[in-house]
Protein backbone atom coordinates (compact mmCIF):
# COMPACT_ATOMS: atom_id res chain seq x y z
CA UNK A 1 0.00 0.00 0.00
CA UNK A 2 1.57 3.36 -1.05
CA UNK A 3 0.57 7.01 0.64
CA UNK A 4 -3.10 7.96 0.20
CA UNK A 5 -2.91 10.41 -3.01
CA UNK A 6 0.60 9.74 -3.57
CA UNK A 7 -0.57 7.84 -7.49
CA UNK A 8 -2.51 10.33 -8.32
CA UNK A 9 -0.56 13.39 -7.60
CA UNK A 10 2.26 11.60 -9.83
CA UNK A 11 0.22 11.51 -12.29
CA UNK A 12 -0.96 14.66 -12.15
CA UNK A 13 2.67 16.19 -11.68
CA UNK A 14 4.07 13.61 -14.26
CA UNK A 15 2.07 13.66 -17.33
CA UNK A 16 -1.04 16.54 -16.55
CA UNK A 17 1.40 19.31 -15.75
CA UNK A 18 3.63 18.99 -18.80
CA UNK A 19 0.41 18.99 -20.57
CA UNK A 20 -0.65 21.94 -19.35
CA UNK A 21 2.50 23.56 -19.77
CA UNK A 22 2.90 22.55 -23.65
CA UNK A 23 -0.60 23.44 -24.12
CA UNK A 24 0.34 27.25 -22.20
CA UNK A 25 3.27 27.79 -24.51
CA UNK A 26 1.67 26.74 -27.92
CA UNK A 27 1.00 29.76 -30.08
CA UNK A 28 -2.54 28.32 -30.84
CA UNK A 29 -4.59 30.41 -29.10
CA UNK A 30 -7.71 27.47 -28.50
CA UNK A 31 -4.65 25.52 -26.81
CA UNK A 32 -4.20 28.20 -24.33
CA UNK A 33 -7.76 28.06 -23.84
CA UNK A 34 -7.15 24.00 -22.98
CA UNK A 35 -4.18 24.94 -21.39
CA UNK A 36 -7.31 26.90 -18.66
CA UNK A 37 -9.38 24.10 -18.41
CA UNK A 38 -6.40 21.29 -17.72
CA UNK A 39 -5.08 23.93 -14.84
CA UNK A 40 -8.35 24.12 -13.08
CA UNK A 41 -8.45 20.65 -13.19
CA UNK A 42 -4.66 20.24 -11.46
CA UNK A 43 -5.88 23.14 -8.85
CA UNK A 44 -8.70 20.77 -7.49
CA UNK A 45 -5.67 17.77 -7.16
CA UNK A 46 -3.07 20.22 -5.26
CA UNK A 47 -5.80 21.99 -3.23
CA UNK A 48 -6.94 18.37 -2.29
CA UNK A 49 -3.05 17.34 -1.64
CA UNK A 50 -2.25 20.26 0.68
CA UNK A 51 -6.12 19.93 2.65
CA UNK A 52 -4.41 16.50 3.37
CA UNK A 53 -2.05 17.64 5.63
CA UNK A 54 -3.80 21.11 6.69
CA UNK A 55 -5.16 20.67 10.21
CA UNK A 56 -7.64 24.19 9.83
CA UNK A 57 -9.10 22.24 6.91
CA UNK A 58 -10.77 19.22 5.56
CA UNK A 59 -10.78 17.24 2.32
CA UNK A 60 -14.69 16.88 0.90
CA UNK A 61 -15.21 13.62 -1.09
CA UNK A 62 -18.75 14.07 -2.23
CA UNK A 63 -20.86 12.43 -5.41
CA UNK A 64 -22.81 13.39 -7.91
CA UNK A 65 -25.73 15.35 -6.73
CA UNK A 66 -24.59 17.68 -4.95
CA UNK A 67 -22.17 20.48 -5.83
CA UNK A 68 -18.99 22.14 -4.79
CA UNK A 69 -20.11 25.52 -3.28
CA UNK A 70 -20.95 24.63 -0.30
CA UNK A 71 -17.46 22.64 0.16
CA UNK A 72 -16.15 26.08 -0.57
CA UNK A 73 -17.98 27.79 1.58
CA UNK A 74 -16.64 25.70 4.57
CA UNK A 75 -13.27 26.22 3.58
CA UNK A 76 -13.05 22.43 2.46
CA UNK A 77 -11.43 21.09 -0.54
CA UNK A 78 -13.84 19.57 -2.61
CA UNK A 79 -13.21 16.61 -4.46
CA UNK A 80 -15.76 15.03 -6.62
CA UNK A 81 -15.19 11.24 -7.04
CA UNK A 82 -17.11 10.54 -9.60
CA UNK A 83 -14.97 12.59 -11.85
CA UNK A 84 -11.48 10.97 -10.37
CA UNK A 85 -11.09 7.93 -12.62
CA UNK A 86 -10.88 10.14 -15.93
CA UNK A 87 -7.44 11.21 -14.88
CA UNK A 88 -5.72 7.84 -15.05
CA UNK A 89 -8.18 6.07 -18.04
CA UNK A 90 -6.66 8.50 -20.24
CA UNK A 91 -2.85 8.20 -19.64
CA UNK A 92 -2.37 5.67 -17.01
CA UNK A 93 -4.27 2.86 -17.93
CA UNK A 94 -2.07 0.30 -15.49
CA UNK A 95 -3.38 2.31 -12.32
CA UNK A 96 -6.87 2.53 -13.14
CA UNK A 97 -6.89 -1.44 -14.14
CA UNK A 98 -5.00 -2.27 -10.59
CA UNK A 99 -8.14 -0.40 -8.52
CA UNK A 100 -10.75 -2.21 -10.02
CA UNK A 101 -8.50 -5.25 -10.07
CA UNK A 102 -8.56 -4.94 -6.28
CA UNK A 103 -12.20 -3.82 -5.41
CA UNK A 104 -13.17 -7.03 -7.58
CA UNK A 105 -10.64 -9.29 -5.57
CA UNK A 106 -12.52 -7.76 -2.78
CA UNK A 107 -15.47 -9.42 -4.51
CA UNK A 108 -16.92 -6.74 -6.37
CA UNK A 109 -18.98 -7.76 -9.60
CA UNK A 110 -17.09 -6.67 -12.44
CA UNK A 111 -21.18 -5.58 -14.28
CA UNK A 112 -20.90 -2.93 -11.41
CA UNK A 113 -20.40 0.36 -13.16
CA UNK A 114 -15.94 0.78 -13.31
CA UNK A 115 -16.21 4.42 -11.55
CA UNK A 116 -17.79 2.51 -8.56
CA UNK A 117 -15.09 -0.47 -8.47
CA UNK A 118 -12.25 1.94 -9.56
CA UNK A 119 -13.38 4.21 -6.33
CA UNK A 120 -13.86 1.41 -4.16
CA UNK A 121 -10.50 -0.31 -5.26
CA UNK A 122 -8.30 3.30 -4.61
CA UNK A 123 -10.23 2.92 -0.94
CA UNK A 124 -8.94 -0.33 -0.48
CA UNK A 125 -5.53 0.07 -1.90
CA UNK A 126 -5.23 2.96 0.56
CA UNK A 127 -5.03 6.15 -2.11
CA UNK A 128 -8.39 8.11 -1.43
CA UNK A 129 -7.48 11.40 0.28
CA UNK A 130 -6.91 11.58 4.11
CA UNK A 131 -8.37 14.39 6.72
CA UNK A 132 -11.51 13.88 4.43
CA UNK A 133 -15.36 12.77 4.83
CA UNK A 134 -17.48 11.87 2.26
CA UNK A 135 -21.08 12.76 1.22
CA UNK A 136 -23.83 11.99 -1.34
CA UNK A 137 -27.53 11.80 -2.70
CA UNK A 138 -29.01 8.62 -3.18
CA UNK A 139 -29.07 9.11 -6.98
CA UNK A 140 -28.18 7.94 -9.44
CA UNK A 141 -27.40 4.32 -9.19
CA UNK A 142 -27.29 1.06 -7.75
CA UNK A 143 -23.51 1.17 -8.36
CA UNK A 144 -23.18 4.46 -5.91
CA UNK A 145 -25.49 2.60 -3.68
CA UNK A 146 -23.13 -0.67 -3.49
CA UNK A 147 -19.35 1.09 -2.78
CA UNK A 148 -20.46 3.80 -0.57
CA UNK A 149 -21.52 1.85 2.33
CA UNK A 150 -18.37 -0.71 1.52
CA UNK A 151 -15.85 2.29 1.42
CA UNK A 152 -17.76 3.89 4.38
CA UNK A 153 -16.41 0.90 6.43
CA UNK A 154 -13.07 0.63 4.80
CA UNK A 155 -12.38 4.14 5.24
CA UNK A 156 -13.81 4.98 8.79
CA UNK A 157 -14.27 8.42 7.70
CA UNK A 158 -17.24 10.40 8.84
CA UNK A 159 -20.47 10.17 6.28
CA UNK A 160 -23.30 11.47 5.48
CA UNK A 161 -26.02 9.95 2.99
CA UNK A 162 -28.79 12.04 2.17
CA UNK A 163 -31.92 11.24 -0.01
CA UNK A 164 -32.75 12.55 -3.48
CA UNK A 165 -35.89 12.98 -4.98
CA UNK A 166 -37.42 10.72 -8.05
CA UNK A 167 -39.67 13.53 -9.21
CA UNK A 168 -38.30 16.93 -11.39
CA UNK A 169 -38.63 20.26 -10.70
CA UNK A 170 -38.35 22.98 -8.04
CA UNK A 171 -40.55 20.98 -5.54
CA UNK A 172 -38.54 18.17 -5.66
CA UNK A 173 -35.29 20.50 -5.48
CA UNK A 174 -36.68 22.39 -2.77
CA UNK A 175 -37.42 18.93 -0.49
CA UNK A 176 -33.87 18.13 -1.31
CA UNK A 177 -32.57 21.67 -0.18
CA UNK A 178 -34.40 20.74 2.70
CA UNK A 179 -32.09 18.15 3.49
CA UNK A 180 -29.10 19.72 2.78
CA UNK A 181 -30.10 22.69 5.48
CA UNK A 182 -31.12 20.15 8.33
CA UNK A 183 -28.90 17.20 7.61
CA UNK A 184 -25.82 18.25 5.38
CA UNK A 185 -25.24 21.46 6.74
CA UNK A 186 -24.71 20.37 10.89
CA UNK A 187 -22.78 17.58 9.44
CA UNK A 188 -20.20 19.73 7.91
CA UNK A 189 -20.20 21.70 11.24
CA UNK A 190 -19.51 19.02 13.17
CA UNK A 191 -16.49 17.50 10.58
CA UNK A 192 -15.34 21.07 10.40
CA UNK A 193 -15.54 22.26 13.83
CA UNK A 194 -16.72 25.28 11.87
CA UNK A 195 -19.90 27.12 12.02
CA UNK A 196 -22.10 27.64 8.55
CA UNK A 197 -21.66 31.39 7.86
CA UNK A 198 -24.48 32.63 5.38
CA UNK A 199 -22.36 35.21 3.90
CA UNK A 200 -19.70 32.99 2.78
CA UNK A 201 -22.01 30.62 0.96
CA UNK A 202 -23.87 33.35 -0.51
CA UNK A 203 -20.63 34.73 -1.85
CA UNK A 204 -19.62 31.07 -3.63
CA UNK A 205 -23.27 30.67 -4.92
CA UNK A 206 -22.73 34.65 -6.29
CA UNK A 207 -19.39 33.50 -7.50
CA UNK A 208 -21.13 30.52 -9.14
CA UNK A 209 -23.77 32.47 -10.81
CA UNK A 210 -21.40 34.60 -12.76
CA UNK A 211 -19.90 31.55 -14.20
CA UNK A 212 -23.22 29.55 -14.84
CA UNK A 213 -24.32 32.65 -16.96
CA UNK A 214 -21.18 32.91 -19.02
CA UNK A 215 -22.04 29.28 -19.32
CA UNK A 216 -25.10 29.32 -20.92
CA UNK A 217 -23.93 31.85 -23.21
CA UNK A 218 -21.04 30.06 -24.24
CA UNK A 219 -23.73 27.08 -24.53
CA UNK A 220 -25.84 29.26 -26.84
CA UNK A 221 -23.16 30.01 -28.99
CA UNK A 222 -22.23 26.16 -29.83
CA UNK A 223 -25.90 25.71 -30.88
CA UNK A 224 -24.70 27.58 -34.25
CA UNK A 225 -23.55 26.01 -37.32
CA UNK A 226 -21.00 25.19 -37.91
CA UNK A 227 -19.49 25.49 -33.67
CA UNK A 228 -17.24 28.07 -33.51
CA UNK A 229 -14.90 26.10 -30.86
CA UNK A 230 -13.53 22.18 -31.31
CA UNK A 231 -14.64 19.58 -29.25
CA UNK A 232 -12.19 19.76 -26.88
CA UNK A 233 -12.97 23.21 -25.66
CA UNK A 234 -17.04 22.75 -26.08
CA UNK A 235 -16.94 20.08 -23.08
CA UNK A 236 -14.69 21.76 -20.86
CA UNK A 237 -16.86 24.69 -18.87
CA UNK A 238 -19.90 22.07 -18.18
CA UNK A 239 -16.60 19.85 -16.40
CA UNK A 240 -15.19 22.62 -14.72
CA UNK A 241 -18.46 24.24 -13.70
CA UNK A 242 -19.59 20.82 -12.23
CA UNK A 243 -16.05 20.40 -10.59
CA UNK A 244 -14.91 23.91 -9.79
CA UNK A 245 -18.71 25.86 -9.35
CA UNK A 246 -17.97 28.41 -6.33
CA UNK A 247 -14.50 29.40 -7.17
CA UNK A 248 -13.28 32.66 -8.51
CA UNK A 249 -10.53 30.88 -10.96
CA UNK A 250 -13.43 29.41 -12.57
CA UNK A 251 -15.36 32.19 -13.42
CA UNK A 252 -11.90 33.92 -15.00
CA UNK A 253 -11.23 30.35 -17.09
CA UNK A 254 -15.18 31.16 -18.18
CA UNK A 255 -14.84 34.59 -18.97
CA UNK A 256 -11.83 34.37 -21.49
CA UNK A 257 -13.67 31.29 -23.32
CA UNK A 258 -16.83 33.36 -23.30
CA UNK A 259 -14.73 36.40 -24.63
CA UNK A 260 -12.87 34.24 -27.33
CA UNK A 261 -15.96 32.82 -28.49
CA UNK A 262 -17.98 36.10 -28.78
CA UNK A 263 -15.18 37.03 -30.99
CA UNK A 264 -15.15 34.24 -33.66
CA UNK A 265 -18.30 34.52 -34.15
CA UNK A 266 -18.31 38.14 -34.46
CA UNK A 267 -15.46 38.35 -36.76
CA UNK A 268 -16.65 35.10 -38.54
CA UNK A 269 -13.56 33.09 -37.71
CA UNK A 270 -15.24 30.09 -37.00
CA UNK A 271 -12.83 27.17 -35.68
CA UNK A 272 -13.78 24.05 -37.81
CA UNK A 273 -11.22 22.89 -40.32
CA UNK A 274 -13.43 20.39 -41.78
CA UNK A 275 -17.18 20.42 -43.22
CA UNK A 276 -19.62 19.79 -40.18
CA UNK A 277 -21.96 17.35 -42.09
CA UNK A 278 -23.38 15.69 -39.29
CA UNK A 279 -24.23 17.37 -35.82
CA UNK A 280 -24.00 14.33 -33.63
CA UNK A 281 -25.64 14.45 -30.18
CA UNK A 282 -24.13 11.76 -27.64
CA UNK A 283 -26.50 9.85 -25.23
CA UNK A 284 -25.09 9.43 -22.20
CA UNK A 285 -21.47 8.91 -21.18
CA UNK A 286 -18.33 9.06 -23.25
CA UNK A 287 -15.18 6.93 -23.53
CA UNK A 288 -12.89 8.39 -21.22
CA UNK A 289 -10.15 6.56 -22.38
CA UNK A 290 -9.15 8.33 -25.79
CA UNK A 291 -10.77 11.68 -26.62
CA UNK A 292 -9.07 11.26 -29.96
CA UNK A 293 -12.46 10.00 -30.80
CA UNK A 294 -13.96 13.00 -31.61
CA UNK A 295 -11.28 14.43 -33.57
CA UNK A 296 -11.05 11.53 -35.49
CA UNK A 297 -15.48 11.98 -36.38
CA UNK A 298 -14.57 15.45 -36.80
CA UNK A 299 -11.67 15.00 -39.52
CA UNK A 300 -12.87 11.13 -41.44
CA UNK A 301 -15.79 11.39 -40.92
CA UNK A 302 -17.48 14.93 -40.56
CA UNK A 303 -19.21 14.54 -37.67
CA UNK A 304 -18.91 16.59 -34.85
CA UNK A 305 -20.73 16.02 -31.71
CA UNK A 306 -22.45 19.45 -30.36
CA UNK A 307 -23.76 18.15 -27.55
CA UNK A 308 -24.51 15.15 -24.74
CA UNK A 309 -27.31 14.54 -22.65
CA UNK A 310 -25.15 15.42 -19.58
CA UNK A 311 -23.95 18.90 -20.72
CA UNK A 312 -27.54 19.70 -21.91
CA UNK A 313 -29.66 19.56 -18.39
CA UNK A 314 -27.67 23.03 -18.16
CA UNK A 315 -30.45 25.23 -18.58
CA UNK A 316 -31.99 25.94 -15.18
CA UNK A 317 -31.96 29.26 -13.57
CA UNK A 318 -29.18 30.84 -11.56
CA UNK A 319 -30.00 30.62 -8.37
CA UNK A 320 -31.99 32.90 -6.54
CA UNK A 321 -29.75 34.64 -3.38
CA UNK A 322 -32.63 36.31 -1.29
CA UNK A 323 -32.22 34.00 1.57
CA UNK A 324 -31.03 30.72 2.50
CA UNK A 325 -34.10 28.90 1.35
CA UNK A 326 -34.00 30.07 -1.70
CA UNK A 327 -30.28 29.54 -1.66
CA UNK A 328 -30.58 25.79 -0.67
CA UNK A 329 -33.15 25.04 -3.52
CA UNK A 330 -31.11 25.87 -6.22
CA UNK A 331 -28.25 24.51 -4.84
CA UNK A 332 -29.80 21.44 -4.73
CA UNK A 333 -31.67 21.90 -8.06
CA UNK A 334 -28.09 22.10 -9.31
CA UNK A 335 -27.01 19.21 -7.78
CA UNK A 336 -29.78 16.73 -8.94
CA UNK A 337 -30.52 17.96 -12.77
CA UNK A 338 -27.10 18.62 -13.40
CA UNK A 339 -25.03 15.86 -12.83
CA UNK A 340 -25.48 11.90 -13.61
CA UNK A 341 -28.67 12.16 -10.97
CA UNK A 342 -30.77 13.34 -13.60
CA UNK A 343 -30.48 9.76 -14.71
CA UNK A 344 -32.87 9.04 -11.41
CA UNK A 345 -36.03 10.59 -13.42
CA UNK A 346 -38.60 8.49 -15.01
CA UNK A 347 -37.66 7.79 -18.82
CA UNK A 348 -39.84 9.86 -20.61
CA UNK A 349 -38.36 12.79 -18.49
CA UNK A 350 -35.47 12.06 -19.56
CA UNK A 351 -35.94 11.90 -22.93
CA UNK A 352 -37.66 15.45 -23.01
CA UNK A 353 -34.99 16.64 -21.51
CA UNK A 354 -33.03 15.25 -24.81
CA UNK A 355 -35.26 15.81 -27.70
CA UNK A 356 -35.22 19.36 -26.21
CA UNK A 357 -31.46 19.43 -26.51
CA UNK A 358 -30.92 17.36 -30.07
CA UNK A 359 -33.86 19.67 -31.45
CA UNK A 360 -32.49 23.43 -29.67
CA UNK A 361 -28.59 21.74 -31.37
CA UNK A 362 -29.90 21.18 -34.74
CA UNK A 363 -28.84 17.51 -34.59
CA UNK A 364 -28.77 14.92 -37.33
CA UNK A 365 -28.26 11.85 -35.12
CA UNK A 366 -27.50 10.25 -31.91
CA UNK A 367 -24.72 7.85 -30.76
CA UNK A 368 -26.02 6.66 -27.10
CA UNK A 369 -23.33 4.26 -25.07
CA UNK A 370 -24.98 1.61 -23.16
CA UNK A 371 -22.32 1.52 -20.51
CA UNK A 372 -21.83 -1.55 -18.47
CA UNK A 373 -23.09 -1.27 -15.36
CA UNK A 374 -25.12 1.62 -15.71
CA UNK A 375 -28.79 0.08 -15.06
CA UNK A 376 -30.33 3.76 -16.21
CA UNK A 377 -29.59 3.52 -19.57
CA UNK A 378 -29.29 0.11 -20.22
CA UNK A 379 -32.89 0.02 -18.88
CA UNK A 380 -34.62 1.80 -21.14
CA UNK A 381 -32.55 1.52 -24.60
CA UNK A 382 -35.65 -0.42 -25.89
CA UNK A 383 -38.25 2.37 -24.87
CA UNK A 384 -35.43 4.93 -27.02
CA UNK A 385 -35.08 2.88 -29.63
CA UNK A 386 -38.88 2.94 -30.16
CA UNK A 387 -39.28 6.85 -29.67
CA UNK A 388 -36.41 7.79 -32.15
CA UNK A 389 -37.91 5.34 -34.61
CA UNK A 390 -41.24 7.41 -34.45
CA UNK A 391 -39.64 10.35 -34.71
CA UNK A 392 -37.18 9.11 -37.56
CA UNK A 393 -33.98 9.92 -35.64
CA UNK A 394 -30.75 7.69 -36.47
CA UNK A 395 -29.71 6.54 -33.58
CA UNK A 396 -26.26 4.48 -32.78
CA UNK A 397 -26.23 2.41 -29.58
CA UNK A 398 -23.13 1.30 -27.86
CA UNK A 399 -22.26 -1.03 -25.69
CA UNK A 400 -18.94 -0.64 -23.90
CA UNK A 401 -17.63 0.49 -20.68
CA UNK A 402 -16.66 4.27 -21.05
CA UNK A 403 -13.61 4.19 -18.24
CA UNK A 404 -12.38 0.84 -19.70
CA UNK A 405 -10.98 0.05 -22.94
CA UNK A 406 -10.87 -3.57 -22.26
CA UNK A 407 -14.41 -4.13 -22.93
CA UNK A 408 -14.89 -2.57 -26.39
CA UNK A 409 -11.35 -0.44 -27.84
CA UNK A 410 -11.52 2.81 -29.52
CA UNK A 411 -10.19 0.96 -32.66
CA UNK A 412 -14.25 -1.33 -31.91
CA UNK A 413 -15.79 1.65 -31.63
CA UNK A 414 -14.64 3.85 -34.35
CA UNK A 415 -15.41 0.51 -36.32
CA UNK A 416 -19.43 1.03 -34.86
CA UNK A 417 -19.22 4.65 -35.98
CA UNK A 418 -18.05 4.27 -39.47
CA UNK A 419 -20.61 1.80 -40.34
CA UNK A 420 -23.14 3.91 -39.00
CA UNK A 421 -21.99 6.93 -40.88
CA UNK A 422 -21.19 4.90 -43.99
CA UNK A 423 -24.78 3.37 -44.32
CA UNK A 424 -27.34 4.63 -42.03
CA UNK A 425 -26.29 8.52 -42.40
CA UNK A 426 -25.62 8.33 -46.20
S1 LIG B 1 -22.41 5.81 -15.22
FE1 LIG B 1 -24.40 5.03 -14.52
S2 LIG B 1 -23.87 3.37 -13.10
FE2 LIG B 1 -22.02 4.63 -13.35
S3 LIG B 1 -22.08 6.13 -11.69
FE3 LIG B 1 -23.07 7.11 -13.49
S4 LIG B 1 -25.27 6.67 -13.27
FE4 LIG B 1 -24.14 5.28 -11.90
Amino acid sequence: MGKPFEKTMKVVNDVVKPAMNFFKESPDELDNLRALAIEDQVAIFDEVNKAMTDKKRKVALYEFGLMPQLFFAFDCAPFCLETYPMVFTGVSKEIFQEFIAAAEEAGAPSDVCSTDRFILGAALTGELPTNSFFVTGSAPCDGTRFVYPVMDKIMEIPTLYIEAPYTYGREAAGWYGKQIKDKLIPFMEEVTGKKFDIDRFREAIEESNRAYELMLDIFDAYTMKPSPHPLGLRAAPYGGFINSAGHPRLTKYMKLIHEDVTQRIKEGRIQSQHEEKYRVMWGHVRPTFDPTIYTWMEEQLGASVVIDTLRSTATLLPIDTTDIDTMLEGYAWQGLDMTMSIMRLDTRALLDFTINAYDRYNCDCMIITQHVGCNNICGVSGIWRRYFRERDIPALFIDLDYNDSRVLSSEQICNQIEDFFNTVMV
